[in-house]
Order: C-alpha cells, then sequence, then structure tokens
C-alpha cells in the first residue's frame, strides 16, 4: 500500500476549480492561468497566434536554415520523429520545401502499437535515414514501474529518451540544429512569457519535462548509473563550445494538427488508427505507443481531466468544434478506463491488479473526485 498524495500540494494547483470559458480545460493544469474574463491562457496564445505574421516567420526560418544548411551528404539537422503525423510534416517540409538534409531520430514507444510500427516504417519508405533508440527492456519496464509509484506517471522514463536521445545523436554527428514541433509549454497553457520562445535550452526542457526528477534521482531508487547510460545525454565536456538548440518548428509554421494529419498522409503514408483511442473521440493523435493511455489515465486521476478534454480543447481552440460540442465529448470519454491494454500494462510493469488500483488511489485527488456507488465520479464536471 503507497502513502496517499496530496496532489493540490505537490502540484500547488488552486483549491477552487473553475473552467475555461472559451475551451474546456480548468485550473486544475499545472502552470495554466485563467484570467480575470474567465479565459485560459492556451486560448489567449491561440489568439495572439492569428495576429501573427507567418511571412515574416518564414523568413526568419529561412534565415537560421541558411545558417546550418549543409549544401553536401552531410546532415544539417535533427528531426527528433516518431513517424507520427507532426514530426512527418517537419522533418517532410525541411526537406522537400526548404532543401534540408535531415537526419530523423525515433526513440521508441514503450510498447509499439502495430499501425504506430506500420507508420513509422512508412515514414522510413518515403525517404528518410531513421536512427532508432530502444533502451535495454528490462530497465525500460523498471523505470516505468517505479515512475508511476514515486511520480503518478508511468511514462517519464520515455520522456527523458524523448528529451535526451535526440541532442545525443545530434552531438555525435556534429549537427548543431534540432527541430521539435510545436511549443507545447505555449500551445497547452504556459505562461506568456513562453509564447515567443524559439527554442529551449536543455536546461529549460528538462525544467519543464521531468518534473524535478532528474535522472539521477533514480540512481537513489536502485537504478545504476550503467542501467540508465543509454537515457544520459553527452557528459558536459562533449557539449563544451558546441550550440545545439531544440528549435520550435511551429514558432517559424503556423502549426495545426488537422493540417499536419492531411499533409502528413499525402507525403509520408501516415495512417490513422481504425479504432478511436481510448479515453477520447480521436483516431490519429500519438497512436504509436499501447501504454501511453495510462500516462493520460494517471494525469485524468492527478488533474481531473483525461485525453478527451486536452483533446477537444485544442479542437474548440482551432474552430472545429464548439464548446458545447466538447462538452459532450469530454462527459462521454474523458473518465473511460484503458482496458485495451491494461493486461499488457500490469505484465509490462510487473504489477497485479491489487497493486495497480493501490498506486491508482493514492494518486487520485480527493479534490476532484468523489465515489459515487461503486464508481469514482468528477466533482466538478465541466459545463
Ligand atoms: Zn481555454
Amino acid at each position: 500500500m503507497i502513502k496517499k498524495i496530496d496532489i493540490s500540494k505537490k502540484y500547488n494547483l488552486p483549491s477552487e476549480v473553475h473552467f475555461c470559458k472559451k475551451c474546456v480545460i480548468s485550473n486544475q493544469r499545472p502552470r495554466i492561468v485563467i484570467d480575470s474574463e474567465g479565459i485560459c491562457s492556451a486560448c489567449r496564445y491561440f489568439e495572439y497566434k492569428s495576429k501573427i505574421d507567418w511571412d515574416k516567420r518564414e523568413e526568419e526560418l529561412l534565415e537560421l536554415l541558411d545558417k546550418h544548411r549543409s549544401c553536401s551528404e552531410r546532415y544539417d539537422c535533427v528531426v527528433p520523429s516518431s513517424g507520427g503525423k507532426d514530426s512527418a510534416f517537419v522533418a517532410h517540409e525541411l526537406k522537400t520545401k526548404y532543401g534540408m538534409n535531415p537526419l530523423t531520430v525515433t526513440w521508441s514507444p514503450l510498447k509499439y502499437t502495430d499501425i504506430g510500427w506500420k507508420n513509422l516504417n512508412n515514414f522510413n519508405d518515403s525517404g528518410f535515414n531513421v536512427i532508432l533508440g530502444m533502451p535495454q527492456g528490462d530497465i525500460k519496464r523498471k523505470l516505468c514501474r517505479e515512475a508511476l509509484i514515486e511520480m503518478g506517471d508511468p511514462f517519464q522514463g520515455f520522456i527523458y529518451g524523448q528529451v535526451l536521445f535526440p541532442l545525443t545523436i545530434a552531438i555525435k554527428f556534429g549537427i548543431e540544429l534540432i527541430f521539435r514541433g510545436e511549443n507545447a509549454e505555449a500551445e497547452y497553457g504556459g505562461s506568456p512569457e513562453s509564447w515567443n520562445k524559439k527554442y529551449l535550452s536543455i536546461d529549460e526542457f528538462k525544467k519543464i519535462y521531468f518534473s524535478n526528477y532528474e535522472l539521477d534521482f533514480w540512481l537513489k531508487k536502485g537504478f545504476e548509473r550503467k542501467d540508465l547510460s543509454f537515457f544520459y545525454p553527452p557528459n558536459p565536456d562533449e557539449l563544451k563550445d558546441k550550440v545545439c538548440n531544440s528549435y520550435f518548428y511551429g514558432y517559424y509554421r503556423n502549426w495545426s494538427n488537422h493540417s499536419n494529419f492531411y499533409y502528413a498522409s499525402k507525403h509520408t503514408g501516415f495512417e490513422p488508427n481504425v479504432r478511436r483511442t481510448e479515453g477520447t473521440y480521436t483516431k490519429y493523435s500519438s497512436i504509436d505507443d499501447k501504454l501511453d493511455t495510462f500516462h493520460h489515465w494517471f494525469a485524468l486521476l492527478k488533474f481531473g481531466h483525461g485525453r478527451c478534454t486536452s483533446n477537444a480543447a485544442r479542437e474548440v481552440r482551432e474552430g472545429y468544434i464548439t464548446r458545447e460540442e466538447a462538452i459532450a465529448l469530454v462527459h462521454k470519454y474523458d473518465i473511460e478506463f484503458p482496458n485495451l491494454y491494461f493486461k499488457e500494462f500490469l505484465e509490462f510493469t510487473n504489477l497485479n491488479e491489487d497493486e495497480f488500483w493501490n498506486i491508482a488511489a493514492a494518486w487520485r485527488n480527493e479534490n476532484l473526485w468523489k465515489t459515487q456507488g461503486n464508481d469514482w465520479v468528477k466533482k466538478y464536471p465541466v459545463k
């Protein structure tokens, strides 16, 4: 039995729950701010984006590319790429529209879905060299289990690799330019200081994505340095005098999940799933990992919003659905438990069902959930 965690205190969440008047997100998302007019910072960022001069931003992009363009067989940029629609758009546009020579780097999911593996191969077939990083399975599983218990997030091990592995490869190949997709911090509710960031330094990435759990933390939890060596970036001596920043392609080009989907379908053979992802209504976002539904489900326990809320909020901002439609979708799908791969998740983490539900109970935010018969329901459903 693990000790009950005070989620609101741990993540410094407001005690009163308020929802954005424009989308369906609440102030329980870490770092989001709802202003005096009742509008969240993610919606404000979308308003801001609609006023950006994108031609000017493209000129800035060309300037940056010209500084790094190899004009030879040498790679001139790294694109961290899962084979998904967003990274496929970035890599393909850099290569075909702007004449760059990208090396694409994939950090493997915890457990590939068939469609995810197919999409990575389709992307590879469409004309890209891919370096696939796959950490040893026993360590990956152990880290998944320990991070679930320690942080209420089975996905932290994946996040280390996703942030650090492309950097390692860039350094090894002498590449100084990395292109990631959208600036997630700005797109999903970070403060206005994040809105105009062209890139993040590695220290800024760590601050946002490692949730105060540096890799070294796990050495105290029984992991050895050699267990995690594949996760660690090059040592600081190797990085000395080398500038290698991760730029946001979404700073330079107007970013849309919908357009990226159509682009990747047309150019890199991207295919959506045949079924919707559990916990939401979409079929084309983050479909390569069987187990990432548990990352979203644990976020639901902690912050009261699941994958459907994130997807629907985004589509309201982009104007594809109304707030009323989004609310209906959230009520229908947000708290759906990811049954499809539950057995595989238990086997992967070496947990039995009782252990799993004990961990879930410890991470369920008491301020946001109440029992109703045998079920847990949200205390504050969006309305
Ligand atoms: Zn909003």
